[in-house]
């Protein structure tokens, strides 16, 4: 392929050729495993400390020994929810939202069938979480309360704090795990401030390769381990320990702080030039979210009266990479499970198309999108079965102009 203007970092993102050098020593030279007892396994060992103290400050943590490696977000979050809640057992309520990432509904799904009652929170057609609700369910009998920290399909920041806050003074018992897959190099994060108990992420959505994950779990909380076997990981999961991945994690990290100033100006801007560009030149695009606040490098726009699908191929055809729904989700024909949640019209329930930035996203990118898109969008409205619906919505933005 010629051209590629990759706009599908939510899905996941380029490494960054200072992870992969750093890594590189450890497929190399220094591959002794990091627990054996001999000089050649000092290197490895002190590199996964490094790496640990690195997550910590990351994360705002206060203890390195309060961070697990995993092997991705998915792992994180099922460790921590069925680690946790396999330690409480008198408790079987839990509350999530409805638009949390299928690696944590499918794990409520499977503990719906076993035994507990979820309540799966609301949001508004903004995708802002109800925290109205959310309070109101809490009881006596709330194990734990899940919510994400920005939602992948929709960028949509959740008040991670005033949740803790709500959770805190309604049962102090209650335990907040947070899927802060998404957020993780976009936001600032501190585990400590914000008042949450357990938090995972995952390194290809930073630029670290797919394969590594971290699970913060602070030190008033038990789990039990998933992965039952060795020592590793202080026992909460076993296996030996990957190393060179989790330098890379660590070195992802530290380079995701040192950019979070420049995410949120200068990706900021490129999001919002791209997102109001689309609308100003394209008279069926809406912006799902509204005004609602979100990380700076996503936005979900919908394309009233034709198909995501069609709108992807012909911006394939360009080069350009973005994608409908999830990583997970797109490719079924099921419209996303976070639109309709947030009521998103039937018009644009099908044609909705998510775009994400990254640090490596630049400005020409951004111009070829918005020079290539509105004429690709036109070829597509010839074929949609909406033409009076399209020539009214034409009408009426032309009058509104
Ligand atoms: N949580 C969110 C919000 C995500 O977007 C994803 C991946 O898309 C995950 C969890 C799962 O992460 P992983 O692919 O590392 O398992």
């Amino acid at each position: 392929m010629s051209k590629l203007i990759y706009l599908d970092n939510n899905a996941t993102t380029k490494i960054d050729e200072k992870v992969l050098e750093a890594m590189m020593p450890y497929f190399k030279e220094e591959y002794a495993n990091p627990s054996s007892m001999y000089d050649f396994s000092i290197k490895p060992a002190h590199a996964i400390k490094e790496a640990r103290r690195k997550l910590k400050d990351f994360l705002g943590a206060k203890n390195e020994k309060e961070i697990i490696f995993t092997s991705c977000g998915s792992e994180s979050a099922n460790t921590a929810i069925r680690g946790y809640l396999s330690t409480v057992k008198n408790k079987k309520h839990i509350i999530t939202t409805k638009v949390e990432h299928p690696c944590v509904l499918n794990v409520y799904k499977y503990l719906e069938k076993n035994g507990y009652k979820v309540d799966y929170i609301g949001v508004n057609s903004n995708g802002e979480l109800d925290l109205t609700e959310l309070e109101n369910a809490i009881t006596p009998d709330t194990a734990l309360v899940s919510v994400m920290f920005a939602n992948n399909e929709t960028g949509i920041l959740n008040p991670i704090k005033k949740i803790s806050e709500i959770i805190k003074n309604k049962n102090p018992e209650t335990k907040f795990y947070v899927d802060a897959v998404q957020a993780a190099g976009k936001v600032p994060i501190n585990v400590e401030d914000l008042g949450i108990d357990m938090l995972g992420i995952s390194g290809h959505k930073f630029h670290a390769p797919k394969g590594v994950g971290v699970l913060y779990v602070n030190s008033k909380t038990m789990i039990s381990p998933l992965i039952i076997g060795g020592h590793q990981e202080r026992g909460k999961r076993a296996g030996t320990e990957n190393v060179p991945y989790i330098v890379g994690i660590g070195k992802a990290a530290e380079l995701a702080a040192d950019n979070l100033e420049y995410e949120n100006t200068e990706i900021a801007r490129l999001r919002d030039k791209l997102e109001k560009g689309i609308v100003q030149k394209v008279y069926n695009a809406r912006i799902n979210t509204g005004l609602a606040t979100r990380v700076p490098n996503t936005t979900n726009i919908g394309f009233e009266y034709i198909e995501g699908e069609l709108i992807l191929l012909h911006l394939s055809d360009l080069g350009i990479c973005a994608s409908s729904g999830s990583a997970c989700t797109s490719g079924s024909l099921e419209p996303s499970h976070v639109l309709r949640a947030m009521n998103v019209p039937f018009t644009s329930l099908h044609g909705s198309v998510r775009f994400s930035l990254s640090r490596f996203t630049t400005e020409a990118e951004i111009d070829y999108v918005l020079d290539k898109l509105p004429a690709a969008i036109e070829e597509i409205r010839k074929i949609s079965p909406y033409q009076k619906e399209l020539q009214a919505l034409k009408e009426m933005k032309t009058a509104n102009v």
